[in-house]
């Protein structure tokens, strides 16, 4: 029997996928991981918000049938929120209502962007969209969000996920809205009842051992097997199987096989991620946006994103309200909830999302420890060498902070299915 650890999508993926001869480990209570939703005085909130949208046939149909179909298709309405306007996004196509010294600026440092091959996300930045996007979205954004300095992060997470259209475009897009959508996500899909986590939900019914409440807390080599401690409601338990598949971020997998290598303990050491506070907001008055979600790049502001659920399905909030989530990375010591709350509420008066005198009847803070793999210049080198050495036990990681990797949904869902695939030929 082999051991899976973890329900989130890649963990339940790997499972269906491989369909006999496996036990899922969770450990939470329910199964769904970063992709879970709760439903609080009437309004459902995703744990971090989510939309779903993929390039995969193969993952859009399996969604479509685990959900019978009931998703609304959505056409993006996201947006920049800066100098007190709003630019659609991407920012760089859509200059127009911006104030007429940035429109010239963006466009003269499109014109006069440097033909290098970049060598850092910094340089990419500048190299595709040019000197005045970079000072006025792309640099104080990317910062905001990753934290992390622009010229120590590697560019391989980017294709396919940042557009890079054209100076013509851009010059375009100064004067007037055009009609080409950008992105992988221009079109995107959301379960109407229920929230994302729906999905995982609609799965976990095709997938028959799974027991929750499973805490593993160590991996142990026993000749050419591995015996997995684990707890369940917790009881001491353990299991011995020739492969293990975890979605545990690969830090907390490392540390539970005692026996791992110097190297492969300091490369999992040295692996960057950043952490989020997220915060749910229930307000009672009724369409207080009309858009999906907005991009925060000003300082003033402590977020860096906030979304509507309300708009994604309406089924999400009770009749007549409003509903936001808000996100605030940050790297390392947990910010104080408390202080946070009071900044996230200012800044939503300042940008007018929301009023002085709103009664908000949700607003509860969440944290997630693991939300973002920062690429930094020693990603590939570290993860490669840690996977290496796991493999070599029998252990394969998977998902978003099994692989180490900027995965999404449809690619955490293909990334178990894979592994499942692999594990059928041997
Ligand atoms: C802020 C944010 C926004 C996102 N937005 C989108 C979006 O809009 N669209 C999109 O497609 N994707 C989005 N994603 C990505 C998406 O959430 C992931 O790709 C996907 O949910 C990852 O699934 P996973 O199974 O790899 O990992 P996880 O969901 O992290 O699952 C890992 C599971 O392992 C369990 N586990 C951990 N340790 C142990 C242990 N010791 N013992 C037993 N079980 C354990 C955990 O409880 C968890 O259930 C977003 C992610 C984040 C963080």
């Amino acid at each position: 029997m082999k051991i899976i650890i973890g329900a989130g999508l890649s963990g339940l993926s790997a499972a269906y996928h491989m369909g006999k001869d496996y036990r899922v480990l969770e450990r939470d209570s329910e199964v769904g991981g970063l992709c879970r939703s709760i439903i609080t005085k009437g309004y459902t909130f995703d744990l971090a918000p989510h939309i779903f949208f993929t390039g995969s046939q193969y993952v859009n149909g399996l969604v479509n049938e685990l959900l019978n179909g009931d998703l609304i298709r959505q056409r993006r309405r996201a947006f920049i929120y800066t100098r007190g306007t709003y630019v659609e996004y991407p920012f760089e196509v859509n200059l127009h209502g911006l104030p007429r010294e940035v429109i010239d600026e963006c466009i003269e440092g499109a014109r006069h962007r440097r033909d290098i091959q970049p060598s850092n996300f910094m340089e990419w930045i500048c190299a595709t969209m040019g000197e005045g996007v970079a000072k006025h979205y792309m640099v104080p954004y990317n910062e905001k969000i990753w934290k992390y300095p622009l010229e120590q992060m590697s560019i391989e997470w980017i294709a396919g996920r940042v557009p890079s259209p054209s100076v013509e475009e851009m010059i375009k897009g100064a004067e007037s809205k055009g009609e080409r959508e950008y992105g992988p996500n221009a079109y995107f899909l959301y379960p109407r009842v229920g929230g994302i986590g729906s999905i995982p939900n609609a799965f976990a019914k095709r997938v028959k051992e799974t027991y929750l409440n499973s805490d593993v807390s160590e991996i142990r080599p026993k000749g050419k097997r591995l015996e997995v401690i684990y707890t369940r409601n917790g009881e001491p338990k353990r299991q011995e199987t020739d492969k293990v598949l975890s979605s545990v971020p690969l830090p907390e997998l490392v540390k539970m096989v005692k026996s791992a290598p110097e190297e492969v303990v300091k490369a999992s050491e040295a692996l960057v991620y950043n952490s989020l506070a997220c915060f749910n907001i229930g307000v009672d008055r009724a369409v207080i946006s009309d858009k999906h979600w907005l991009y925060f790049p000003e300082k003033q502001y402590p977020f860096n994103r906030i979304s509507f659920p309300m708009n994604l399905s309406p089924e999400t909030v009770p009749k007549g309200k409003s509903s936001i989530v808000v996100e605030v990375t940050y790297r390392g010591a947990k910010p104080d909830a408390a202080e946070t709350k009071e900044r996230v509420w200012a800044g939503l008066v300042d940008a007018e999302i929301l009023r002085d005198d709103d009664k908000l009847e949700v607003f509860d803070a969440l944290d997630f420890k693991y939300a973002y793999v920062v690429y930094d210049l020693n990603h590939r080198r570290n993860v490669n060498l840690i996977q290496t050495y796991l493999k070599t036990l029998g252990a394969s990681p998977i998902g978003r902070f099994g692989e180490w990797e900027y995965l999404n949904m449809d690619k955490s869902i293909l990334s178990g299915k894979k592994a499942a695939e692999e594990e059928a030929k041997k």
